[in-house]
C-alpha cells in the first residue's frame, strides 16, 4: 500500500455514525441488506456502462455477490464484481455525506428504534450501517476498466476519521471486510447469514453466493465452491401465480426504501404491438420529500431485464409521482437515454396505459377498502388534485377519487366523494356548492353558508391552497358545475322560495336609503351593496363578482408575485 492519507469525516457523518450505532442496536441485521443492495446497484451500473463498452467486463461477465466469514478471526466479507470505485469516488461516497438527506435524516429520527432503522434506507445512508456490527470496516475496491495498480483501500473504525490508500487489486469491484464487534459476532454464522439473505435479497437479480456446505466425511475442495443462496430471478419477470404476497411486499420495500407494506400493487404483462411488463405499487405513506422539487419520482426502467435507470419519470404523470414500481420493455433500445424517452411515441402510449392502471388501482382500493383508501387520500390527496389540470383525459376517473370535507359531516376529515355529494343533492339543485377558506374553522363558520344551512343544502369545505385552482380545472362532475358560494348574487334557481325572493325585494325597498349610504361610504372599496336573504345570523358579508378570481386564487397569485 502506498500514499496512505487520513481524512476527517464531515461533522454530520460523525453524528450519523453515532446515532446509527446506538439507535439501530435492536435491528442489527439490516446492515447486510444495505451492503448487498449496494453491491447489486454496483452490478447494475456495470451492466449499464458495459452496454457501450464491453471491455469493462474484463473477461469476467458473470456478475455475482459473495458473502463469506471467518468465525475465528471474527470477520465478515461482502465481495462484488460490480463497477467498483476510484479513489475520488471512494472519498466522496464513503467519506463525506454531502447529500442533503443526512441532516434531514437526523431531524426525522424519532427515538423509536424500529422506525429509525427504517429511515436509514430511505435517506440513502446505507453504507454506514456496517458500523452497527463492526468496529472496523475495510473497503478494497477497483473501478472496472482501471489498472490493477489503481485499487483503493478505505478503512475506518467509525470514529472521527478514515484512512485511504492505493493498493494493487487484480479483480474489479468492491470487497468490504467487517471486523465484527463482540455484539456482532453472531453474524459469523452460516445459517444466520443464509436466512438473512433469503429474507431480504431473494429478488436481487444477480446471485448472492455463499460457499457450498460440506458435511461429514466429504472432503472440502481446495478452491472453495460457491452456490447461490437467493432466488436471483427478476421478480416482475415471473408469472403472477408464482409470486407470493410476501415476495411482492419485500420487493416493494427494496425498490422504494419504504419500510411499510404497500397498500396495493398491480403486475401486468402486455403483449401485442408493444411488449412490456409493469409492476406498480401504491405506498401507504408519503416519503419525506414528496413535495421537494428534486425528489425522486418515476419508475425503475429495465430493457429486457437489463437495468437502465432509476426514476424514469416519462412513464407516469406528475400527479401520480407517489406510485412506485418497475417497467421492463422489450421494444426500447438498450442505449435509451432520458432525451430519447421524451420523444418516443411508444413511451407515450406506455404512459397512458400505466396511468390508467394506476388510477384503476386507486379506484379499486376506494371501492373495496375504503379505510385503506382514506389513508392514501390523507397522504397523497393534494398531489392527486394536480390531476385535472395535468391530465384532462382522465378527469372523470380522477374526480371519483377525490375526497372532501363538507357541511354534511362537519369534521375536517376529507372523506366524502363527489358521488356521495350528488346522491344527497336536493330536488331542483343543479350545482355543486363549495366554499374556500384559509382553514377548516373559517370555512365552517363562513357567513356564506348560512342560507345553505337553513335550506339543508350540502357545501364542500375547501381549505387546501390549491383547491380553487383545481376545482376550476375540474369544471364539472356528473354534468353539474361547481359554484363558489362567495361569488356573485347567488342564484339558487329552483331552490329559491318565492317568499325568499319577495323578502329580498322588500328588504331592498325598505333599506334603500341605508344601502345608498353604505355604498357611498364604501365607494372605493366595493362595487355594489345589496340586501340579501342569504344571511341568517351575520349582519353582512363580502362576495366576489361572478367572473372574478376567488379570494384564495388571488392570494395564490399574490404569493407567486403576480
Ligand atoms: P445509497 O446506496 O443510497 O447511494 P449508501 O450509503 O448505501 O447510499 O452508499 C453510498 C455510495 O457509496 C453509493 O451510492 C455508491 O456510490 C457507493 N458504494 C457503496 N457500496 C458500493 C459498492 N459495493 N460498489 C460500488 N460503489 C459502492
Ligand atoms: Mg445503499
Amino acid at each position: 500500500e502506498t500514499a496512505n492519507e487520513k481524512h476527517g469525516f464531515q461533522t454530520e457523518a460523525k453524528q450519523l455514525l453515532q446515532l446509527m450505532i446506538h439507535s439501530l442496536y435492536s435491528n442489527k441485521e439490516i446492515f447486510l441488506r444495505e451492503l448487498i443492495s449496494n453491491a447489486s446497484d454496483a452490478a447494475d451500473k456495470l451492466r449499464f456502462e458495459a452496454l457501450s463498452n464491453d471491455s469493462l467486463y474484463e473477461n469476467d461477465p458473470n456478475l455475482r455477490i459473495r458473502i463469506s466469514f471467518d468465525a475465528d478471526a471474527g470477520t465478515l466479507t461482502i465481495d462484488d464484481n460490480g463497477i467498483g470505485m476510484t479513489r475520488d469516488e471512494a472519498m466522496a461516497n464513503l467519506g463525506t455525506i454531502a447529500r442533503s438527506g443526512t441532516s434531514e435524516f437526523i431531524k426525522n429520527l424519532s427515538g423509536d428504534q424500529q422506525k429509525d432503522s427504517q429511515l436509514i434506507g430511505q435517506f440513502g445512508v446505507g453504507f454506514y450501517s456496517a458500523f452497527i456490527v463492526a468496529d472496523k470496516v475495510d473497503v478494497f475496491t477497483r473501478k472496472a476498466g482501471a489498472a490493477a495498480a489503481d485499487g483503493v483501500h478505505w478503512s475506518s473504525t467509525g470514529e472521527a476519521d478514515f484512512d485511504i490508500a492505493t493498493l494493487e487489486k487484480a479483480e474489479r469491484g468492491t470487497r468490504i471486510v467487517l471486523t465484527l464487534k463482540e455484539e456482532g459476532k453472531e453474524f459469523a454464522d452460516n445459517f444466520r447469514l443464509r436466512s438473512i439473505i433469503k429474507k431480504y435479497s431473494d429478488h436481487i437479480a444477480i446471485p448472492v453466493e455463499m460457499e457450498k456446505l460440506h458435511y461429514g466425511e466429504e472432503e472440502k475442495p481446495e478452491t472453495p465452491e460457491y452456490e447461490a443462496v437467493n432466488d436471483a430471478t427478476a421478480l416482475w419477470a415471473r408469472s403472477r401465480q408464482e409470486v407470493s404476497d410476501e415476495e411482492y411486499q419485500t420487493f416493494y420495500k427494496h425498490i422504494s426504501n419504504d419500510f411499510q407494506d404497500p397498500a396495493s400493487w398491480s403486475h401486468n404483462r402486455v403483449e401485442g404491438k408493444l411488449e412490456y411488463t409493469s409492476l406498480l405499487f401504491v405506498p401507504k405513506k408519503a416519503p419525506f420529500d414528496l413535495y421537494h422539487r428534486e425528489a425522486s419520482r418515476g419508475l425503475k426502467l429495465y430493457v429486457q431485464r437489463t437495468f437502465i435507470m432509476d426514476d424514469a419519470e416519462q412513464f407516469l404523470p406528475l400527479y401520480l409521482r407517489f406510485i412506485k414500481g418497475v417497467v421492463d420493455s422489450n421494444d426500447l433500445s438498450l442505449n435509451v437515454s432520458r432525451e430519447i424517452l421524451q420523444q418516443d411515441p411508444a413511451v407515450d402510449s406506455m404512459k397512458n396505459a400505466l396511468t390508467k392502471r394506476s388510477l384503476d388501482m386507486l379506484s379499486k382500493l376506494a371501492n373495496k377498502q375504503p379505510e385503506v383508501y382514506q389513508e392514501i387520500w390523507n397522504e397523497f390527496g393534494s398531489v392527486l388534485k394536480e390531476g385535472p389540470a395535468e391530465d384532462a383525459n382522465n378527469k372523470e376517473k380522477i374526480a371519483k377519487l377525490l375526497r372532501f370535507a363538507t357541511t354534511q359531516s362537519e369534521t375536517s376529515v376529507q372523506d366524502q366523494s363527489l358521488e356521495n355529494y350528488v346522491s344527497r343533492m336536493k330536488a331542483g339543485q343543479k350545482d355543486i356548492y363549495f366554499v374556500c377558506a384559509e382553514n377548516f374553522n373559517t370555512a365552517k363558520h363562513s357567513p356564506h353558508l348560512e342560507v345553505f344551512r337553513r335550506k339543508g343544502i350540502e357545501v364542500l369545505l375547501l381549505t387546501d391552497r390549491v383547491d380553487e385552482w383545481f376545482i376550476a380545472h375540474l369544471n364539472e362532475f356528473d354534468g353539474k358545475s361547481f359554484k363558489d358560494v362567495a361569488k356573485g348574487s347567488l342564484d339558487l334557481g329552483e331552490l329559491e322560495d318565492e317568499s325568499d325572493k319577495k323578502a329580498a325585494e322588500e328588504a331592498s325597498e325598505t333599506n334603500k336609503a341605508l344601502l345608498e349610504r353604505v355604498q357611498a361610504i364604501l365607494a372605493d372599496e366595493v362595487e355594489a351593496v345589496r340586501a340579501t336573504t342569504r344571511l341568517v345570523e351575520s349582519p353582512a358579508c363580502l362576495v366576489v363578482a361572478e367572473d372574478e378570481m376567488g379570494l384564495q386564487m388571488r392570494k395564490l397569485m399574490e404569493a407567486a408575485g403576480q
